[in-house]
């Protein structure tokens, strides 16, 4: 079924002429087979994939509103009724390789407020199917419980049950922290291997010698890219801090460093007070390029829309060595922060290179084709600070 699905999907996109453009004629079948997300659910994930992508290609057409509403109307029905065999045979997809050879690629998950369990197969097929990377996962001990929430109000029969809970809890912290210990004592990444890491972790503090070996391994010349809520992470790791260029929540504030403005074309600090890290509610968005001569953003497009995502606003940090590749607008109307935010970005740390994408809160998400090729060019970038992977129009 799920190669079933994955073929729908693509010969689905591949039908439509402006999603092919968007994806450069048929990239959709690159992007889309193998793609562990399809699996599972059918019905949802078809929706979510085809409707997505459906509503960007119609927000793309123009300004004909009739030409909108027919094909819109061709596609959602080929999506709901047209059974998968219809379509016959789609030849498998084309493999290409990356010139000079793979390169080596390590994710680094176990840990996240976010379906890391999901996300991180994703993220893997993402760089596999490329062509570019050979790809190794390496997974942290798990995340202690979790604490009980305090009850609202002030019912005696409530709290009396939450403080038993929370006695609980914290007995089950403790239990776990010492089973952990081993686990932690014996995670050790061989961060020293690749070419490029990439964080899809949001968690506790590595132990002192992991946190060495990773600033070693990095300003030392290593890559290194922080995915979506790796930005969340460490918010008291001052290398970490530095290598991502800013970050949010966790404490964060002006005591972290500035926010990230664009003024008269250009992003400047801003050491206005106030918290680090924000986002309003879920939604498609348009990213323009701000960088088109950078590596990664040579070929791009200067403006496209991105898949259903968070959009991250009021980053902050050292702001140190950061260039803003790519921003988006936060506009009130969704809550955010009124500002253009930076979106994607490159930091030097060292002698390393850092690829910062704020995109990739869930596997839809994921499922854009702008999110998976800066991913991908980055993450070259990163590892030899030259770009191949092509653009084509993105
Ligand atoms: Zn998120």
């Amino acid at each position: 079924m799920e190669n079933e699905d994955s073929r729908f999907v693509a010969c689905l996109l591949n039908k439509c002429p402006l999603i092919s453009r968007f994806q450069s004629g048929g990239r959709g079948r690159v992007f889309f087979e193998s793609d562990p997300g399809i699996a599972g659910s059918r019905a949802k994930r078809l929706k979510e994939i085809a409707g997505s992508h459906l509503r960007l290609c119609m927000l793309s057409w123009g300004s004909n509103p009739r030409m909108k509403t027919h094909l819109f109307c061709l596609f959602a029905l080929a999506a709901v009724l047209i059974p998968t065999s219809s379509f016959g045979d789609i030849p498998p997809p084309r493999k290409p390789e990356r010139p000079g050879g793979k390169l080596n690629l390590l994710i680094i998950d176990g840990q996240n407020n976010h379906a890391w369990k999901e996300t991180s197969p994703v993220l893997k097929s993402i760089f596999e199917n490329s062509g570019w990377f050979k790809v190794n996962v390496s997974t942290s001990p798990p995340a202690l419980p979790g604490a009980p929430r305090m009850p609202k109000g002030d019912d005696s029969a409530k709290l009396d049950a939450y403080k038993k809970e929370h006695a609980k809890w914290q007995a089950d912290v403790e239990k776990a922290k010492r089973m952990n210990q081993i686990a932690w004592n014996s995670w050790r990444p061989a961060f020293s291997n690749y070419d490029v890491v990439v964080s899809n972790y949001n968690g506790e503090l590595w132990p002192k010698a992991i946190q060495e070996q990773f600033e070693a391994y990095v300003s030392g010349g290593g890559g290194f890219v922080a995915v979506h809520a790796a930005n969340n992470s460490f918010p008291q790791w001052k290398a970490y801090n530095e290598m991502i260029g800013v970050g949010g929540w966790g404490g964060r504030s002006e005591l972290s460093g500035p926010y990230l403005r664009l003024r008269e074309d250009r992003f400047v600090n801003d050491m206005t007070p106030g918290r680090g890290g924000s986002h309003g509610a879920r939604h498609e968005f348009h990213v323009e390029t701000r960088a088109p001569e950078h590596p990664i953003m040579k070929g791009m497009l200067p403006k496209w829309l991105h898949m259903e995502d968070e959009l991250y606003d009021r980053l902050r940090g050292p702001a140190k060595n950061v260039t803003v590749l790519a921003s988006a607008f936060s506009d009130l109307s969704t809550k955010g922060s009124g500002e253009h935010e930076p979106i994607l970005m490159t930091i030097s740390y060292g002698s390393g290179r850092v690829f910062h994408t704020t995109l990739g809160h869930s596997t839809v998400s994921m499922g854009s084709p702008g999110f998976r090729v800066t991913l991908i060019r980055g993450a070259e970038w990163a590892a030899k600070g030259s770009v191949t992977f092509p653009a084509k129009g993105l």
